[in-house]
């Protein structure tokens, strides 16, 4: 069992802190020793879940995100996103695979997508006062 470990990292919602949220959450994962496919899988998850704070939480402004991430108990990554902006006032439906209220480019698959590569997703959404999701695998 590795000792309890977490940093975190703050940034504003613009697209190019997408890649470094990525990057930097695959680093941090690193001291688990993990496989490649899990590296890539946390790396997809995040991208995913920082995307929609970057392009939904925020549409007509830039506003703060922060990404945690926490060594648990017995090598469990836990990766937290968190955003302040417009919230979703239906989460379940929001969670619905090909669900979007997106432009045409957006496939409704993002939280589909964090579901399957990671182990639990909770999603926390306060309309007008911003999202928490919270993964771990
Ligand atoms: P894709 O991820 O496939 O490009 P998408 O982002 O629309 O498309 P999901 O990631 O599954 O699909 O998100 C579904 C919907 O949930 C979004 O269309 C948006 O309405 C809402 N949503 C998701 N994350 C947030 C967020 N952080 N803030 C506000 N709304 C969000
Ligand atoms: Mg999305």
């Amino acid at each position: 069992m590795k000792e309890e470990n977490h940093t975190f990292l703050e940034f504003p919602s613009r697209s190019a802190n997408e890649g470094f949220a990525r990057a930097a959450a695959a680093c941090f994962a690193a001291q688990l020793d993990p496989t490649l496919e899990e590296v890539n899988d946390v790396k997809t998850a995040v991208s995913e879940a920082v995307t929609n704070a970057i392009v939904h939480a925020y549409p007509d402004t830039l506003g703060k995100i922060v990404l945690k991430l926490r060594i648990l108990r017995d090598n469990v990554l836990e990766v937290v996103v968190r955003d302040w902006g417009v919230g979703i006032a239906d989460v379940e439906q929001a969670r619905t695979p090909l669900f979007t209220t997106g432009s045409q480019e957006r496939s409704g698959m993002g939280f589909t997508i964090m579901e399957s590569f990671m182990d639990t997703v909770r999603v926390r959404s306060t309309p007008g006062k911003g999202t928490t999701v919270t993964m771990r695998r």
